[in-house]
Protein backbone atom coordinates (compact mmCIF):
# COMPACT_ATOMS: atom_id res chain seq x y z
CA UNK A 1 0.00 0.00 0.00
CA UNK A 2 1.88 3.63 -0.79
CA UNK A 3 0.51 4.96 1.80
CA UNK A 4 2.39 3.04 4.50
CA UNK A 5 5.42 4.33 2.08
CA UNK A 6 6.96 5.97 4.65
CA UNK A 7 6.99 3.71 7.63
CA UNK A 8 7.96 0.73 5.52
CA UNK A 9 11.37 1.24 7.26
CA UNK A 10 10.07 1.06 10.72
CA UNK A 11 7.60 -1.35 10.62
CA UNK A 12 10.51 -3.60 8.89
CA UNK A 13 13.11 -3.54 11.92
CA UNK A 14 12.59 -6.48 14.70
CA UNK A 15 12.44 -3.38 16.88
CA UNK A 16 9.15 -2.64 16.06
CA UNK A 17 7.71 -6.03 17.09
CA UNK A 18 8.47 -5.38 20.64
CA UNK A 19 7.25 -1.82 20.56
CA UNK A 20 4.02 -2.86 18.27
CA UNK A 21 3.04 -5.92 21.24
CA UNK A 22 3.70 -3.11 23.85
CA UNK A 23 1.57 -0.40 22.48
CA UNK A 24 -1.53 -3.19 21.35
CA UNK A 25 -1.07 -4.56 25.06
CA UNK A 26 -0.88 -0.84 26.62
CA UNK A 27 -4.24 -0.42 24.66
CA UNK A 28 -6.01 -3.04 25.55
CA UNK A 29 -6.08 -5.07 22.34
CA UNK A 30 -9.09 -2.66 21.32
CA UNK A 31 -8.95 0.43 18.30
CA UNK A 32 -8.37 3.96 20.47
CA UNK A 33 -10.67 5.17 18.25
CA UNK A 34 -13.58 3.57 18.19
CA UNK A 35 -13.14 0.86 20.95
CA UNK A 36 -12.81 -2.63 18.87
CA UNK A 37 -11.28 -4.97 18.73
CA UNK A 38 -10.43 -7.61 16.21
CA UNK A 39 -7.57 -6.85 13.57
CA UNK A 40 -5.63 -4.26 15.10
CA UNK A 41 -2.52 -2.16 13.20
CA UNK A 42 -0.27 0.47 15.35
CA UNK A 43 -0.38 3.78 14.49
CA UNK A 44 1.90 6.55 14.35
CA UNK A 45 -0.26 9.41 15.61
CA UNK A 46 2.54 11.73 14.61
CA UNK A 47 3.18 10.50 10.97
CA UNK A 48 6.64 9.36 10.64
CA UNK A 49 7.51 11.08 7.52
CA UNK A 50 7.12 14.65 9.80
CA UNK A 51 8.64 13.17 13.22
CA UNK A 52 10.72 10.25 12.42
CA UNK A 53 12.56 10.64 15.63
CA UNK A 54 8.93 9.77 17.40
CA UNK A 55 8.91 6.50 15.27
CA UNK A 56 9.77 4.12 18.08
CA UNK A 57 8.15 6.13 21.06
CA UNK A 58 5.26 4.37 22.89
CA UNK A 59 3.58 7.86 23.30
CA UNK A 60 3.22 8.15 19.70
CA UNK A 61 1.81 5.23 18.85
CA UNK A 62 -1.49 3.99 19.14
CA UNK A 63 -3.74 0.84 18.58
CA UNK A 64 -5.81 1.06 15.67
CA UNK A 65 -8.54 -0.93 13.89
CA UNK A 66 -7.73 -1.64 10.07
CA UNK A 67 -10.75 0.85 8.93
CA UNK A 68 -9.75 3.97 11.82
CA UNK A 69 -6.10 3.69 10.46
CA UNK A 70 -6.57 3.71 6.94
CA UNK A 71 -9.02 6.60 7.26
CA UNK A 72 -6.56 8.72 9.29
CA UNK A 73 -3.93 7.79 7.12
CA UNK A 74 -5.78 8.98 4.19
CA UNK A 75 -6.81 12.13 5.67
CA UNK A 76 -2.72 12.49 6.48
CA UNK A 77 -2.15 12.15 2.76
CA UNK A 78 -4.37 14.77 1.59
CA UNK A 79 -7.67 12.47 0.41
CA UNK A 80 -11.04 13.53 1.85
CA UNK A 81 -12.78 11.09 4.13
CA UNK A 82 -15.32 8.52 2.58
CA UNK A 83 -18.83 11.36 2.03
CA UNK A 84 -21.82 10.89 4.92
CA UNK A 85 -23.92 8.76 2.09
CA UNK A 86 -21.04 5.95 1.96
CA UNK A 87 -20.77 6.17 5.96
CA UNK A 88 -24.53 5.90 6.47
CA UNK A 89 -24.63 2.44 3.92
CA UNK A 90 -21.58 1.20 6.06
CA UNK A 91 -22.93 1.63 9.00
CA UNK A 92 -26.62 -0.03 7.78
CA UNK A 93 -24.39 -3.01 6.39
CA UNK A 94 -22.46 -3.22 9.72
CA UNK A 95 -25.99 -3.55 11.54
CA UNK A 96 -27.52 -5.85 9.29
CA UNK A 97 -24.39 -8.27 9.63
CA UNK A 98 -24.30 -7.74 13.53
CA UNK A 99 -27.66 -8.60 13.59
CA UNK A 100 -27.31 -11.41 11.27
CA UNK A 101 -24.34 -13.37 13.68
CA UNK A 102 -27.27 -12.24 16.71
CA UNK A 103 -29.57 -14.64 15.09
CA UNK A 104 -26.78 -17.46 13.97
CA UNK A 105 -26.35 -17.33 17.68
CA UNK A 106 -29.76 -18.03 19.12
ZN1 LIG B 1 -11.44 1.67 15.01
Amino acid sequence: MTYHRHSKAVTRGPRWHSIRMAVLERDGFVCRSCGKGGRLEVDHVKPVRSHPELSFDPANLQALCTSCHTRKTRLECGHKPASDDRLKWRQAVAELAAKSNRAKRI
